[in-house]
This record gives C-alpha cells, structure tokens and sequence, in this order.
C-alpha cells in the first residue's frame, strides 16, 4: 500500500500520519524546503470551538500533531476580542519538532520537490512527476492526497490581491502552488464574495524587536497586547477583506490586536507602514512576514475541490484532499483534522473498504459535511468555516456541539463508537 500525500501544510501532515498508522507506506511531498506551509506563520490554537475539535481528534486516536502544538506554546488558556481558551505556538519552533514526529514514524519526506503533473489511467492517477531541485521526479502510489491549500500563486495575489507580498510561501524561489486536483482534470471551487475573488489572508508578523519595550513585556508576560487606534488612524472596510471572518469583528479594525506568537502576530490583513509608524510604541515598527505588510497579504480560497463528506475528490477514484483544498475551512485545527480524515480514508479505498464519513454528532464531522454543503450555494461561496468564531461557532454552540470539557467530548466520541478509530495498531 503505497500513499502518496502532496503538500506538507499541516493537512499533508495529518494526512501522512493518518495514513503511516494504517500500515501504508507514505511519502509526504513539500515544494519548499520547510514543513507547515502557511501554519509556519500562523500559531493560534484552542481558541472557541477549536478547543472541542482537537478533543474530538485526540479521542478519535490523531491527538499527534495537537500533542506538539500544546508542548510548544509560548501561551495557553488566554483571551483576546471575541476568543477564549487560546493557545499561541511558537512559530520558529514548530517546524522541526513536526518534521521530527513524522520522520520518526517512518514517513519519507521529500521537500523542495513541486509537482506538476499527473498520470492518469482508468479514472485514477497512477502516478505523479515533479522536480526535486533540478531533478525529474516520477512517483506512483495506490492512493494520493492532495493537501496543496489554496494560498498564491503569485499570479493570483496580483490578479486578486495588492501583488506578491512576499509570504512565507516563497514562491517565487521554490515555484508556485501547483493542484493535483486540477492536473488530473477535476473542475475546482473558487471562494468569492461580491466582487472579491478568493480572500486575503488575516495576520501579518511584526519583529517585536522593533517595537517599543513597553509593548514586547506586556506580549511576553500576557501574550496578548491590545493598543487603541486614533480614530483618524481607523482604516475602515479591510476586515471585509479578511478570509478569517472569526476575527472581523469591531475591535480589530479600531485597536491594534498583537498576539505573541514569537514574533509579534498583527491581527489585521495588512497595515501601510508610514501609518503604523505614526502610532507610538510602533515609531521603528517592521514587517517580518509577509515582507510587504504594508501593503498586502496573500490570496487564498481560489481552488478547492469538488468532494463528498469522506473527503474523496469527485471524478478521480484514489484521490483524497484534506484542509483549505477540501473547502472554506480557515485553520490549522481545521487542517489537521480534515487531513487526518483524508489520509485515512486513502487508505481504506487501497484496502477496498468503504470510505468513512463522521458523523454530525461531532463538530467535526457537523463542519466538513456543513462546509460542503454551503458551497453549492452563492451565498456558502462567501463564507469561511471555522470552529473559532463567525457562523460555524454560533452553529456548534446552537446545535450543543462547543464543549471545553475533555471527559464530555470523549464520551461523545465513545457514544458514536469511534475511540481511537485513526489510533492504528
Ligand atoms: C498569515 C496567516 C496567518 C494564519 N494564522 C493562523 C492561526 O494563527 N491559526 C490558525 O488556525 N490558522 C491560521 N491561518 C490559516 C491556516 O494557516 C491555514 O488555514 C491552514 O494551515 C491550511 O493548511 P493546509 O495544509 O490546507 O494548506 P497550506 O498551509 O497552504 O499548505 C499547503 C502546502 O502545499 C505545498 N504545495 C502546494 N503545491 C504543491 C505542489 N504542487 N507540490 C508540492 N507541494 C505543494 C505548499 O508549499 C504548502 O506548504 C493563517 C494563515 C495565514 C496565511
């Protein structure tokens, strides 16, 4: 059994180690020469709903990649506008601790390796083929994921965006985002909400050592620092912009919101330099990601496939896909939990047995089926999902899902017989 996951975001993550515990052997596939994809700038985690998620994963037996998150937080159970019970990953460190997990359970890595292309025959992809540095690369499995997101390329960000900002993505050094889903023929979905096309991802990274003292002691003891905007200084209509519709809420258009996620994590889509300077404690203010925060940030949500509630991709049969490619679903929780679902279920269509669909009874089962269904309506292809705020929130705690309570929400997972089901032998 031979699965092959392209895309090493924290979907692909999920998904290779979903897989490696049931048995297959797995290559994970990254462009860059780093893991973590757009996660390697993120860091919020347990905020709201994500908090049940996670539990619900680490009942269901794929508690890995969250065990790590939580051992590398720079801070736990803190509140910012609108969120509770958060936990802040230090961003520098993630990476190699993942990369370490996934090497030790035997998953082969293959970094600054991009695909291009695929080989199809008899509905399937056979195989695949790419470059590795200059190299040619041809690889064929028995099942692939595709967990390629939906952040840049380029072409998009100037197209949809302010132009390439210069994101963590990098691609103008390691080539663009490429989809497995499109290449083999699959029509994708484009997120759009009136005129904008895609969405503008949320958060920018200041260098806290370009801030004032002041405001780096209060992130590093509290975690969260909350300066109040001049009303003149108030840029309004950008948080319509933002993908992450959790945080468009009053208080991050009319404060400056920082969380310390190492670096000091702005919690707007872009703020234009001169202005943020003009603002004291950020006199000496400079972008650390993306390099142009100024002006910009990137473009996610332009193609997501087609699939059905077991995360399989319609028209190809051994194709899966997990995080931002299986939908408007904003997040690393989302993408891990979606990920870890689509390497799984790769493997059961090699093993010939049904692919496994969650129920509704657990939010994240109630998210993926959710997600799908509004994207088949125009309003749907405006939304994101999340299990951190806006309408999946209010959803979860409407239909009695939210729960910060680990004992509960294993008990629901025992109820609905699936303890431990992605644990493997
Ligand atoms: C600036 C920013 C801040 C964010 N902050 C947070 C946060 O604090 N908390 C949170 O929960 N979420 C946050 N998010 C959202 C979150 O990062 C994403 O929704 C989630 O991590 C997406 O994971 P993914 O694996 O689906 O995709 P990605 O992270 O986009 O990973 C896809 C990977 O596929 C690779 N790839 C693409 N094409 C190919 C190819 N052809 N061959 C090989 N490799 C390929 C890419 O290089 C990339 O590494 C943030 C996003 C951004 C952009």
């Amino acid at each position: 059994m031979k699965m092959v996951v392209v895309g090493g975001g924290w979907a692909g993550c999920g998904a290779a180690l979903a897989a490696v515990k049931q048995g297959a052997e797995v290559v994970l596939i990254e462009r860059t020469d780093m893991l973590l994809g757009t996660g390697l700038v993120g860091g919020i985690m347990r905020n709201n709903g994500r908090f049940t998620a996670a539990e619900e994963l680490i009942a269901l037996g794929g508690g890995e990649l969250f065990a790590l998150t939580d051992q590398n937080a720079l801070h736990r159970n803190i509140e910012f506008p609108g969120h509770r019970h958060a936990s802040l990953y230090n961003v520098a460190r993630m990476e190699p601790g993942v990369r370490k997990l996934i090497q030790s359970k035997g998953i082969e890595i293959l970094t600054r390796t991009r695909i291009t292309d695929v080989e199809m025959g008899d509905g399937r992809i056979k195989s695949i083929t790419g470059k590795r540095d200059e190299d040619s690369v041809h690889i064929s499995g028995d099942a692939f994921v595709d967990a390629t997101g939906t952040a840049g390329p380029p072409a998009n960000c100037n197209k949809y965006g302010n132009g390439c900002v210069m994101c963590i993505l990098r691609c103008h050094s390691f080539g663009g985002r490429v989809s497995l889903t499109a290449k083999a023929g699959v029509k994708e979905m484009i997120g759009r909400k009136g005129d904008q096309i895609g969405a503008m991802s949320g958060s920018c990274k200041l260098l806290k050592e370009s801030l004032d003292p002041q405001i780096v002691s209060l992130l590093d003891k509290t975690g969260v620092a909350v300066v109040p905007l001049p009303a003149a200084k108030i840029l309004k209509g950008k948080l319509s912009l933002k993908c992450c519709q959790q945080y468009a809420i009053p208080e991050f258009e009319e404060n400056i919101v920082l969380l310390d996620t190492g670096h000091a994590k702005l919690m707007t889509p872009f703020f234009p330099l001169d202005l943020l300077r003009e603002i004291p404690g950020f006199e000496n203010a400079r972008y650390e990601d993306p390099y142009a925060g100024g002006q910009g940030n990137s473009i996610r949500y332009i193609g997501m496939a087609p699939r059905d509630d077991a995360l399989a991709v319609e028209g190809v049969e051994n194709l899966f896909c997990g995080g931002e490619k299986a939908g408007l679903l904003v997040g690393h929780t989302e993408a891990i939990c979606t990920g870890t679902l689509a390497g799984y279920n790769a493997v059961r269509w090699i093993r010939k047995e049904k692919p496994l669909v969650l129920p509704d009874t657990l939010a994240i089962g109630d998210a993926i089926a959710y997600v799908r269904q509004q994207m088949t309506t125009e309003e749907g292809l405006g939304l994101k999902v999340t299990f951190s705020g806006s309408v999946f929130f209010e959803r979860m705690k409407a239909r009695n899902l939210y729960s910060t309570d680990p004992k509960l929400i294993r008990e629901r997972v025992h109820k609905a017989g699936l303890i431990d089901l992605f644990a493997g032998k």
